[in-house]
């Protein structure tokens, strides 16, 4: 079968593999559809812990091919999705019920083969059944609205909470689209481009700011912008220097920030420990998905979570290399792999 493989960092490949084989509680899965996600292009450019040689893709959805012994859940012909991230249970982390810090974290599509091939094995345990009924290919964004999800959580968005949504990419409107269903009734997004802004607003958004315009932010936070004083939570979903550092800037005192947006390992910012201490902003991380894959998985088979809008383009194995390799296109929301497509 063929397999993207990232075999060294700057080395990612189109290969012809071995199919796998299921193991003992393991299903083999054939893959309908892999997204193309900023980690994978942060592994290839080395600016992410990984453990090459392995077949990247982490958000993924397929068919149950074939199940291993012991499987007891699913049979073949299921649609399920994959919570990648495979922790260990008996670890300290893991025994606070901590399993997004397990100590023995492994992923599949990084540190394990993934979905950028026409057939991946995983452990039953972390397979989802989705919908027979459900859009073949809208299972790959479990994933990342998991990750979202637990940030959302983290946040303790009440009905009625306003929240700035920084960055219009996937995460960033999955993220407006939650923050509304977890009863906010200000979500303002915040990102240079305009057709993102459009999306964001019929996706939920309930106003939306170019933040290269002039009088931002003061158009979002003064007396008479459209949040004065700040948002009760500002979501970073962007990954970049330029918008975790003026985050805080746009939090209420007394607000949160969320760093949902993954930047490079070693890209440092700076921030003002006095503005933070004296207004009382609240910093939160919010890594991976722990235990929020099946409400993912339910928000996405409801349709309360809208995906297809988020689709920007289906390319095939073939072509999978290169817009890895490639920073996302102008616009692009997220790129996803079809190996059906060749
Ligand atoms: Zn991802
Ligand atoms: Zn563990």
């Amino acid at each position: 079968m063929r397999a993207v493989r990232l075999e060294a960092t700057g080395e990612l490949h189109l290969r012809e593999v071995e199919r796998p084989s299921p193991g003992a509680g393991e299903l083999l899965v054939r893959i309908e559809a892999c997204g193309i996600c900023g980690t994978d292009r942060h592994l290839f450019h080395g600016e992410f812990p990984a453990r090459p040689p392995v077949t990247l893709g982490h958000e993924f959805t397929g068919i149950v091919e074939k199940v291993g012994t012991g499987v007891s859940d699913f049979r073949e012909g299921m649609r399920i999705t994959v919570d990648p991230n495979i922790a260990c249970g008996r670890c300290p982390q893991c025994q606070r019920g901590k399993i997004n810090l397990c100590e023995n974290l492994r992923a599949i599509g990084i540190q394990k083969d993934g979905g950028f091939a026409e057939h991946v094995a995983v452990p039953e345990k972390q397979a989802f059944a989705l919908p027979d009924d459900l859009d073949p290919i809208h299972g790959a964004f479990c994933e990342p609205l998991a990750c979202c999800l637990h940030g959302i959580d983290l946040a303790k968005i009440e009905t009625g909470s306003s929240v700035i949504v920084l960055g219009g990419g996937v995460i960033g409107l999955l993220v407006v689209q939650l923050a509304r269903l977890a009863g906010a009734t200000d979500v303002v997004l915040v990102t240079r481009s305009a057709d993102k802004r459009r999306l964001g607003e019929t996706l939920g958004a309930t106003a939306s700011i170019d933040p290269g315009g002039s009088g931002f932010p003061q158009s979002l936070i003064s007396r008479d912008g459209l949040l004065p004083g700040g948002a009760d939570v500002v979501i970073e979903c962007a990954g970049v220097r330029e918008t975790v550092e003026q985050a805080p800037s746009l939090a209420r005192s007394g607000g949160a920030v969320v760093i949902l947006g993954v930047m490079p390992q070693g890209a440092k910012v700076s921030m003002e420990p006095f503005d933070l201490l004296f207004r009382e902003i609240s910093l939160i991380s919010s890594f991976i998905n722990p235990f929020t894959h099946r409400r993912a998985a339910d928000l996405i088979s409801s349709g309360a979570i809208k995906v297809e809008p988020l689709i920007s383009r289906r390319i095939g194995l073939g072509e999978a290399v290169e817009a890895i390799s490639n920073p996302a296109r102008p616009g692009e929301i997220r790129a996803l792999v079809l190996p059906s497509l060749g």
